[in-house]
């Protein structure tokens, strides 16, 4: 086992399997995916501690521990196609490309997105597309989806992306003000959507039409 692995196990064990996460499929993974690959080499000490972590241009790594979170809540199968809203450093898209068939993944900062890509195919997933644009409008060529994962903060649950759900499908997603969020879990059944209020959280803004406005504090109109 290298250091790293050696970290990496430390972190699922203490971090994620005892705060609740028993997925094993879920815990598998964040065993699998090397986080400290995602983020740059002088943080790659830290890359295995309890919080998120710079990437660059104001953007964050999420904390494993929520990124854990996000993907047990929404239950990815192995058939299931994704979309993620944020690609960031790519770690969440990785960990959704180790349990599901295909991943869609959009980020806004065209640099992030680039080396996301570059990044994922280095590590050789094949299963997973990153597209640059705003997210907020989900993927609309690529729907119906199985699960969507939102990886930043909404002042409220994006239309487009309940319409880009299929039926049965799952998102999570953190809504809220610019600063504090509370996790939401949205199921979509035939007859309607069913929504359950989860965890406290702190993401950046989602930023968009269906987000924020540019500076953070405003609703888009
Ligand atoms: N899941 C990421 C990871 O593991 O690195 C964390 C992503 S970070 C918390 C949120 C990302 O969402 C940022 O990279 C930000 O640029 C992106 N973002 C914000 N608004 C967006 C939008 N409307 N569409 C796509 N990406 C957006």
């Amino acid at each position: 086992m290298t250091r790293y692995e050696r970290q990496r196990h430390r972190m699922v064990e203490y971090q994620i399997r005892r705060r609740g996460i028993r997925d094993p499929r879920v815990l598998g993974a964040m065993e699998r995916v090397p986080r400290h690959q995602f983020v740059a080499a002088d943080l790659r000490e830290h890359a295995y501690e309890d919080n998120p972590l710079s990437i660059g241009r104001g953007q964050t790594i999420s904390q494993p521990y929520m990124v854990a979170l996000m993907t047990e809540s929404v239950v990815p199968r192995p058939d299931d196609r994704v979309l993620e809203v944020g690609t960031g450093s790519g770690y969440q898209t990785a960990i959704l490309a180790e349990l599901a068939r295909e991943v869609y993944s959009v980020e806004k900062i065209p640099e992030l997105a680039e080396r996301a890509k570059g990044l994922l195919s280095r590590l050789g997933y094949e299963n997973v597309w990153v597209r640059i644009g705003d997210g907020s409008t989900g993927w609309v060529e690529e729907a119906p989806f199985d699960v969507i994962v939102v990886t930043a903060g909404a002042p409220e649950i994006p239309a487009p992306l309940v319409e880009q759900l299929g039926v049965g499908g799952r998102l999570a997603i953190p809504v809220g003000s610019a600063y504090h969020q509370v996790l939401n879990i949205v199921r979509k059944e035939r007859d309607g959507i069913r929504k359950v209020e989860g965890t406290g959280c702190v993401f950046v803004p989602l930023i968009g039409t269906f987000g924020w406005k540019e500076k953070g504090s405003e609703r888009h109109s």
